[in-house]
């Protein structure tokens, strides 16, 4: 962006009143210099919000704003990382100095929530899309992976989860609710789940959060860690938001279920424990109010098996599911 683009910067993303860890040099020079404390790796995420593909062109700006941040921290929780370090990289289509301002209340919210600063970025213009880069910081080796997940493993997630999908849904009018304004909430402003991720570090086996449904984002957990697992439909945690719209009849059981596996944007972590671990960790979760429903099983490995299966009131149940492929 040419003229304007230096006073946007300094106005809505430059905040020097902050002094903060582990940053040498932020925002104003070529790069931004960071300290990583002795004995931590670097974790490194990146995701892209692109207008009419991740949020409707309407969507409110503080939302946007909170969500672009959330969903890399997320990542970075999902890798059991601290977040320390944000840059943002936003292609406007204009300068709305309205929607600059709330995007940024709803960026630093979280930012100081999380104490994250946002030590660079990159502004321009076009179409409207928001990358955001997230840098945690963890332990050396301690790193939560997809790979790592053991047979005979609980497997956890961290919250409810069909919230984000039915939200969808009901944007576009697929569903009628009593009341969307739960899922709309949940689709829109997402928790990331880092002070789980903080006690998961040293106890699960491996973790991912769920962007792109349950089953998928598992599959990536079970092919990398080369196992298999059972879920037991009936222990899918819902929502009450989504128990009074079966209640009420505006969506099924089954549906419900369907979206709890394969709905995107739920955002909760998914993450494989032992049982023993998981009952000394069960104290400290309550302590901090943090729930974890126990799902399912990891299971060893059967040559031309599913390497997914599902069971209802303890027998096999047969069920066709995708999650979301940006491609397909
Ligand atoms: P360069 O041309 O060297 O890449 P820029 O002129 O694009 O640098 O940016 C000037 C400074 O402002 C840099 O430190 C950059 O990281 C920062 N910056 C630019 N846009 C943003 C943004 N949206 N959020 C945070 N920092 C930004
Ligand atoms: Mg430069």
């Amino acid at each position: 962006m040419s003229q304007g683009e230096f006073d946007i910067i300094k106005r809505y993303f430059q905040r020097t009143s902050k002094p903060s860890q582990g940053v040498t040099l932020g925002i104003g020079d070529d790069c931004a210099i960071l300290d990583l404390p002795e004995g931590h790796q670097l974790a490194v995420t990146t995701d892209s919000l692109v207008s009419g593909i991740h949020f409707f062109e309407d969507v409110d700006a503080y939302r946007l704003g909170y969500k672009s941040l959330a969903v890399n921290l997320s990542d970075l929780a999902a890798m059991g990382a601290t977040a320390k370090w944000v840059s943002l990289a936003i292609t406007l289509p204009d300068i709305n100095e309205t929607w600059l301002a709330e995007f940024c209340r709803g960026f630093f919210t979280l930012a100081d929530k999380y104490n994250v600063t946002l030590v660079g970025g990159d502004t321009t213009k076009g179409p409207l899309s928001i990358t955001v880069s997230a840098k945690g910081i963890v332990k050396k080796g301690k790193a939560l992976t997809r790979s790592n997940a053991n047979v005979g493993d609980i497997l956890c997630c961290s919250g409810p989860l069909g919230d984000g999908g039915v939200g969808l849904a009901s944007k576009v009018a697929e569903l009628q609710l009593a009341n969307s304004h739960p899922f709309i909430d949940a689709l829109e402003i997402t928790e990331p789940r880092l002070t789980l991720a903080s006690l998961l570090v040293d106890q699960a086996s491996s973790c991912i959060d769920i962007s792109d449904g349950l089953t998928q984002d598992l599959s990536h957990i079970l092919s990398q860690s080369q196992c298999r697992a059972e879920i037991e439909l009936e222990s899918l945690p819902l929502s009450t938001a989504m128990q009074a719209e079966i209640k009420h009849g505006n969506i099924t059981q089954s549906q419900a279920w369907q979206f709890a596996l394969t709905g995107g944007d739920d955002y909760e972590l998914l993450f494989t424990i032992t049982k023993q671990k998981l009952a000394l960790l069960k104290p400290e979760l309550d302590k901090l109010g943090l729930t974890c429903f126990q799902i399912g099983e990891i299971k060893a490995p059967v040559d031309n098996t599913q390497s997914l299966l599902f069971t209802l009131k303890q027998q096999p149940i047969a069920l066709t599911l995708s999650g979301w492929d940006h491609f397909k």
